[in-house]
């Protein structure tokens, strides 16, 4: 079966010959079997037509930061957090990662399930077609493995595409809050072997930071996840620079996370070792705070530069890509074409997976957004409105 998009006022996408976005204003697209097999002018006929009367389209995002399994939201934390309860004062109430572990644990999979199903559900309508997604709630191993085999089970079932990451390193559980090294022993000698023969988990994250994993702890995991076959990102440098972009190059990372307190040494590193650095401004946003990760050093520097959400219960309860968007564009000061290209093309290289998804080019998948706009630039600029027209994924309209 093949479908036509026509009358399509733009085309904002990655051109990899070019090696740069492009604004094509002249063509159709043509989709076979859910593959992108045509692209330009007067591609003829079609079984099926979708007419875009005059607005533009983009790649469908690729979200490549999510923690989306999980139980329930924290408003309590968050209302505590507006009335300027710390840190700790919030998990002296039972709040923070705690309360999510606890949520993991004591939830049945098909309670779970349901839960990621209507968060996926929610992704796609907002563009999202291909998405990571992190375990991390469960810091054991039955948790673990369980949360990763949600995923497993709602990707078999959704539209959208779920590639899983195994964070056993998100936080210290409860048990090993006076072992910390214990904990490291427990993911490298428990976790890892059984999430390897389970199977699901592509990539190991570990949430690289003063207080939480050191870098020596850091790469004791990481090491042992690439022993088993796991691609590595780290949460890296998001409150203080701990050194842990420089271990992202020094283990050639996919992706380094967060970055708001990178070091000069830590930017050379990513560059050197062509890690992917993927700047989450919801965090800093949805957190009230101000320092956002230099992106112009970044770029200066040549690193590549991805956009994701970082939706999670605690410091980011926001789904949306078009919202980074215009995050990115207001706090990063990104030009909106540098921030399609960091959503789309570069959130795909952050996973591997920029041969398949990423751009509207022959060959790729069909993941397209249809938008109610003409120009990008009016996606930030109607900052609170939702522009989507219609989300096409693998060839399929979905709405
Ligand atoms: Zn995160």
């Amino acid at each position: 079966m093949t479908t036509l998009l026509t009358h399509i006022g733009k085309i904002i996408t990655w051109h990899s010959d070019r090696q740069s976005m492009i604004i094509d204003t002249e063509s159709d697209i043509m989709i076979e079997d859910g593959r992108i097999i045509k692209i330009g002018p007067d591609l003829g006929e079609a079984d099926y037509i979708i007419d875009c009367h005059g607005k533009m389209v983009s790649p469908g995002f690729v979200d490549s930061h999510t923690h989306p399994v999980f139980m329930h939201g924290r408003e309590e934390e968050f209302q505590m957090r507006l009335q300027g309860a710390t840190y700790e004062e919030i998990a002296l109430a039972g709040g923070g990662i705690v309360s999510s572990i606890k949520g993991v644990r004591e939830a049945t999979e098909d309670e779970l399930i349901h839960k990621v199903r209507d968060r996926m559900d929610t992704f796609l309508s907002l563009g999202t077609t291909t998405i990571e997604a992190k375990s991390g709630y469960g810091l054991d191993v039955e948790s673990e493995l369980k949360s990763l085999s949600v995923l497993d089970k709602v990707n078999q079932h959704h539209e959208i595409d779920i590639h899983s990451t195994f964070m056993g390193a998100h936080a210290f559980p409860p048990e090993f809050a006076k072992n910390k090294d214990g904990y490291i022993e427990y993911i490298c000698q428990n976790m890892l072997p059984k999430i390897a023969k389970q199977g699901i988990a592509e990539y190991c994250d570990v949430f690289c930071e003063k207080g939480y994993f050191s870098v020596e702890q850091s790469r004791k995991i990481l090491v042992t996840a690439k022993q088993y076959g796991l691609k590595i990102r780290l949460h890296a440098d998001e409150f203080v620079d701990s050194g842990a972009a420089e271990l992202a190059g020094e283990l050639n990372a996919c992706s380094a996370d967060h970055l708001m307190a990178i070091s000069d040494n830590g930017i050379q590193s990513l560059k050197e070792n062509h890690v992917v650095a993927t700047l989450l401004p919801g965090t800093t946003f949805f957190l009230g705070k101000s320092t956002y990760a230099p992106y112009k050093k970044l770029k200066l520097a040549g690193v590549n530069i991805a956009l994701a959400t970082d939706f999670n219960p605690g410091s980011c309860y926001i789904q949306s890509m078009p919202f980074m968007l215009a995050l990115a564009c207001i706090y990063l000061k990104m030009d909106i074409l540098d921030a399609f290209k960091a959503s789309t093309i570069m959130g795909a290289k952050a996973l591997g997976l920029e041969k398949t998804v990423g751009s509207i080019e022959e060959g790729k998948k069909a993941d397209i957004v249809v938008w109610n706009v003409e120009d990008p630039v009016e996606i930030p600029y109607n900052v609170n409105q939702s522009l989507i027209r219609s989300v096409i994924k693998n060839g399929k309209k979905l709405k």
